[in-house]
């Protein structure tokens, strides 16, 4: 049986001092055996954490094996509808509150999913650690995804200080409120109001004072604000490159666009960022989506006035 988890690589000889560390502070997934990969170890934990890299890793032997699941902070996601197999794993972590079945995919314009309650408090909110920040979530109302934390690093470290950032469909706040320790201004817009509502609580709990979170249809975007931005983040695969004339409107020149689109070809939108006046610095795959799909992301960099 494998399950989906969050793991840190250690070298091989580090492993057992991790591992007591990681017991000493609650955070070692105990239900799960170390991974070895080559000259490393990866130490499955019980929340996404700084350097924390998302595996396979087997059920425990000794354990009663438990149904195959994601964890999400509280709440444990379940792709088939096993009210006894949910019990069981409430039972397995005293972290967990909930356990769910994803009814469907990600959909509609707010990117949300619809979920059954089958086991613990019935709710589809939870709150999740993420390098330092905590956020408030609920699924069923707003979208969020752990997995792009590598992403919200990888932007961060390439943000300078002082830098005004636009994230045109912000959800909860996650990319923003990352984005804001080294940004002089955030502007974390989304057309959600659960998202903005989450969003404004994200803001107040993590302390921050510099994300401006704004309830807004990013089409609208270029005749409300004021400004040309420094860097634009633009995470909504599906919607393809619909909303790039707006982002090139609100960035300045020399300026950054990260834009997140689902392909099926390498370089897919390279003539529509080029004819709009872009020079696309890299291309990346972000995970895969379906069999010849994957989310990219495209680092551009404006060019034109
Ligand atoms: N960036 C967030 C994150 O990483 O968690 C959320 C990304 S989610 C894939 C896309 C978000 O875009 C959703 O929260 C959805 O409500 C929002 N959205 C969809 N259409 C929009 C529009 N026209 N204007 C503003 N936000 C929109």
């Amino acid at each position: 049986m494998t399950v989906s988890q969050w793991g840190i690589r250690v070298p091989a000889r580090k492993g057992e001092e991790m591992r007591q560390a990681l017991i000493r502070e609650g955070a070692l997934d105990a239900s799960l055996r170390v991974l070895r990969d080559g000259e490393s170890l990866i130490l499955p934990v019980l929340e996404n954490r700084e350097s924390a890299e998302w595996c396979e890793f087997e059920a425990h032997p000794d354990r009663e094996p438990l149904p195959r699941h994601e964890l999400v902070g509280g709440i444990a996601i379940m792709q088939e509808k096993d009210p006894e197999g949910a019990e069981k794993l409430l039972a397995s972590r005293p972290s967990l509150h909930t356990v769910v079945f994803a009814r469907g995919e990600v959909s509609g314009e707010y990117r949300t999913r619809e979920f059954t309650v089958l086991a613990g408090m019935p709710t589809t909110r939870t709150e999740i650690t993420e390098h330092g920040h905590r956020f408030a979530v609920d699924f069923a109302g707003a979208y969020f995804s752990a997995r792009l934390s590598t992403e919200r690093q990888r932007i961060l470290a390439k943000v300078q200080r002082g830098e005004t950032i636009l994230d045109m469909f912000a959800g909860v706040g996650p990319f923003a409120i990352t984005l804001a320790k080294a940004a002089s201004l955030v502007v974390a817009s989304d057309l959600n109001p659960k998202a903005i509502g989450l969003m404004l609580e994200n803001v107040a709990q993590n302390r921050i004072k510099n994300v401006l979170p704004m309830l807004a249809d990013a089409r609208r975007l270029g005749g409300i604000l004021p400004w040309k931005f420094d860097r634009i983040v633009m995470n909504l695969p599906l919607a393809g490159t619909e909303f790039l004339p707006e982002a090139f409107l609100l960035c300045r020149p020399g300026g950054t666009i990260h834009f997140y689109s689902l392909v099926s070809q390498e370089g897919e939108h390279a003539a529509r960022i080029r004819e709009l006046g872009g020079e696309i610095l890299a291309e990346r795959v972000v995970r895969s989506y379906s069999p010849g799909q994957w989310h990219a992301v495209y680092d551009i960099e404006v060019k034109n006035e």
